[in-house]
């Protein structure tokens, strides 16, 4: 595939490590596929325990150096960087959908929202405050100081291939930590793509080293390390729970923002057109395929029906396609396994009782038509289960403490969502759910500037931070890879 870039060296097919552009030692890679049409878009080395230890090492060697520019220093580069991805989205955005899927406009408005992560941890980092603490004692004093913790590693997933390293590089390099990260293996160009600009924006080398490859192995390497201090990782609970395994031995800190099973409520009393724009923005956007997309529809009985109907015609209006045709508002799934797994959330519900309202069936290859489906029972697994996929289950329910209950009924806690217009409801509900972010009358919750994580098995280094808007957000990501 000959992707068509204004600059062409944005897209890179080798790793970075110390400043250099690497092949792995072997000589051996990866094939990086094009979801839309299978088709190879190029490869990446495969690395794996060597690349990995090197890259540590370039980072150990490079954090001196960095810990010891001033905040405002960083903060320079950093703001360089953003502006270079801002400069560069449309380049960005064409890489993107290439390797992951999403409609162009989809993949800048990420580029965008990602150079924005870098542009607010800039800021911030000037900003990290230590404490000066009254003293007990007349002659001594307590002061309470920030410094940058050490080499930091990433592991980020394929859904949003820019923002993920923007949400850690930011925050870790402006507190002065240098990084060594490893994208998914789908989705490697964007964040190489990255590494470029960063490079061009004045990051000394060693500073932001990227390996690719042997996901286990780099991991194995990264998790056993005595050189990293903290991991932030973004993916799956089950490998969430197997770096926190392997990070036992050294104590590592972690950041893990993992799988959600986010509940969407709609209370019989808000505007329902409100309420079917939030749930299309929660549930389809990037095609299902983010952790805080609505997994659960629970719908009031009085306004079931009527909901129903709206959302149905509203999905019936989005195109699906390959993200580089024009109009296109879905996009394909990332892989076959994906497709796999829609399927067989939307068959289980079928054979227990639910009724198809519109699409599920198979658009070929990755794609598949967003599906609408009614009468879900919590016994589904589409109730229980991440489905990662445009497949939005709706669910009757009576009374508000059923509502909640039946949120609650998970292990997860990422995000969650509800609609009503009732002052007291909107608090009483808003405390009561368990999830580290709760919208409500909106179906978009993520920005630089307001925390992000969650609660029980989704995740690990949320702060409490209540804010009430519209939106409640209760935790946030541990922004700061300092200590
Ligand atoms: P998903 O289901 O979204 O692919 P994963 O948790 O499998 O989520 O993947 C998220 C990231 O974790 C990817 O970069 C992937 O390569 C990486 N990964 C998967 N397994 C491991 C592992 N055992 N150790 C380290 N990283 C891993």
């Amino acid at each position: 595939m000959t992707l068509s870039l204004s600059r062409t060296d944005l897209f890179r097919e080798q790793a970075v490590i110390g400043g250099s552009w690497r092949d792995a030692a072997s000589g051996a890679t990866e094939t990086v596929v094009d979801p839309a049409t299978g088709a190879a878009i190029g490869s990446v080395p495969k690395m794996g325990a060597d690349e990995t230890t090197q890259a540590i090492d370039a980072a150990a060697a490079a954090f001196p150096g960095w810990a010891a520019t001033s905040a405002k220093e960083r903060a320079v580069i950093l703001k360089r960087w953003a502006d270079l991805m801002v400069a560069h989205a449309d380049d960005l955005a064409r890489i993107m959908t290439a390797e992951q899927g999403k409609p162009v406009p989809e993949a800048r408005g990420e580029v965008l929202y990602g150079a924005s992560f870098i542009e607010w941890f800039a800021e911030e980092g000037r900003r990290v405050y230590g404490d000066t603490i009254p003293s007990p004692w007349g002659d001594r004093r307590i002061v309470a100081i920030k410094q940058p913790i050490g080499v930091t590693a990433a592991i980020t997933p394929w859904n949003f291939p820019n923002a993920m390293l923007a949400r850690k590089a930011g925050p870790a390099l402006a507190a002065g930590c240098t990084m060594v990260a490893k994208p998914a293996g789908q989705t490697p160009y964007s964040m190489l793509a990255m590494a470029v600009l960063a490079e061009e924006a004045g990051l000394p080398p060693g500073v932001l080293n990227i390996v690719t490859g042997d996901a286990r192995a780099i991991g194995g390497v990264m998790t056993a390390s005595p050189i990293v201090q903290k991991i932030s990782f973004t993916g799956s609970t089950e490998v969430g729970r197997v770096l926190m395994r392997q990070s036992a031995d050294t104590i590592k800190k972690l950041s893990l923002e993992l799988g959600g099973n986010a509940p969407f409520i709609v209370f019989d009393d808000p505007d329902l057109d409100k309420a079917v724009e939030g749930a299309m923005v929660a549930k389809f956007r990037n095609n299902g395929q983010t952790c805080v997309c609505a997994n659960r529809i629970y719908v009031q009985a009085g306004v079931y029906d009527a909901f129903a109907e709206k959302l149905v015609a509203a999905v019936k209006k989005l195109k699906v396609g390959n993200g580089f045709d024009a109009g296109v508002t879905l996009g394909p799934l990332i892989d076959e396994k994906a497709v796999a797994k829609v399927r067989e959330h939307l068959d289980d519900a079928v054979a227990k009782g639910a009724t198809v309202l519109t699409g599920g069936n198979s658009l070929g290859g990755n794609f598949i038509a967003p599906a609408v489906v009614a009468d879900v029972t919590p016994e589904m697994i589409v109730s229980r289960e991440e489905t990662f996929g445009p497949l939005a289950p709706l669910i009757r329910f009576s009374t508000e403490d059923e509502a909640i209950r039946l949120a609650n009924d998970t292990e997860f806690g990422l995000a969650s969502y509800f609609y009503s217009r009732d002052i007291g409801r909107v608090w009483r509900v808003g405390e009561k759910l368990e999830y580290g972010i709760v919208g409500i009358n909106t179906g978009l919750i993520s920005t630089a500037e307001a925390p992000f994580g969650g609660v029980k098995q989704s995740g690990l280094g949320a702060r409490a931070r209540n804010t009430a808007s519209r939106t409640i957000w209760r935790s946030s990501i541990s922004a700061w890879d300092c200590d």
